[in-house]
């Protein structure tokens, strides 16, 4: 398989005012002193993205949406599409987030529409999968996935406009975090899955991130897994010192 280039996304999720910029400032300056061989996206709240691009301009810092609507347009108060999101300065867009499945009853087929729609904009689709605490405790973890992707990964996706991030649910904002073992496991089979779904030369290079709970003292050693090519962070990407950490991970080779 050819080295995978990381990729580490920070979710904002429904924080940050203008203020929060000023981390994005920070990042960046650790970022120019100290570059990691890792592609890093920030996700803001809609509502920073354009001043996000300007603070963030010359900088090796990519900017994404959180969601966006299946439709490129039209009578739809309130969502954002996701050409709306690349004028604004993104280049990639997380669809199926499990608080988005959850909070507004997204189905896996909604979630394909998502992505699809992102994909027509140009933009990387970082689709997101993971069981819950019960189907964990239940054995159905693989099966839940392997539905998830089944349903939402569009049948055209490919390694470059196409980014996978494993989040079990019950690691979501928890401080509990799966077994690296367990990370393997998840990670290899949905490998094989997309070897299934796009075909061996796609699936070999398609990143895989992990999410739930990355923080700086367990970064190394989730990050290290095979077949994790990456990190979704959201709680320790608000703070500009604890997310570089992270990203120390890949500064002088340490990761796999
Ligand atoms: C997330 O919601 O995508 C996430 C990974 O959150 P946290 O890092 O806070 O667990």
């Amino acid at each position: 398989m050819t080295a995978i280039r990381p990729l580490v996304a920070g979710n904002w999720k429904m924080n940050g005012l203008t203020a929060q910029l000023a981390e994005l400032q920070a990042l960046q300056d650790r970022l120019a002193g100290h570059p990691v061989e890792a592609d890093v996206l920030i996700c803001p709240p809609a509502t920073l993205l354009a001043q996000a691009r300007w603070a963030s301009r010359g900088s090796e810092i990519a900017l994404g949406g959180q969601d966006c609507h299946p439709l490129q347009s039209g009578a739809h108060t309130g969502d954002i599409s996701a050409e709306i999101l690349k004028d604004a300065g993104a280049t990639a867009v997380i669809v199926g987030h499990s608080e988005r499945r959850t909070d507004h009853g997204e189905t896996d087929a909604v979630v394909r529409a998502k992505a699809e729609a992102a994909h027509r904009a140009g933009l990387i689709a970082i689709i997101c999968v993971g069981e819950t605490e019960q189907e964990r405790r239940d054995g159905k973890t693989l099966d839940i996935v392997k539905r998830q992707l089944r349903g939402s990964v569009p049948a055209e996706s490919s390694a470059t406009n196409t980014v996978i991030a494993y989040e079990p649910v019950w690691a979501i904002g928890s401080g509990l975090t799966p077994t690296p073992e367990d990370v393997a496991e998840v990670h290899g089979f949905i490998r094989a899955e997309l070897v299934q779904l796009l075909g061996a030369r796609e699936a070999g290079r398609l990143r895989i991130l992990y999410g739930g709970s990355v923080k700086p003292a367990n970064a190394k050693e989730l990050l290290s897994v095979k077949d994790v090519n990456g990190a979704l962070v959201g709680g320790a990407s608000l703070k500009a010192g604890d997310f570089d950490e992270i990203l120390s991970v890949y500064r002088g080779g340490k990761a796999a």
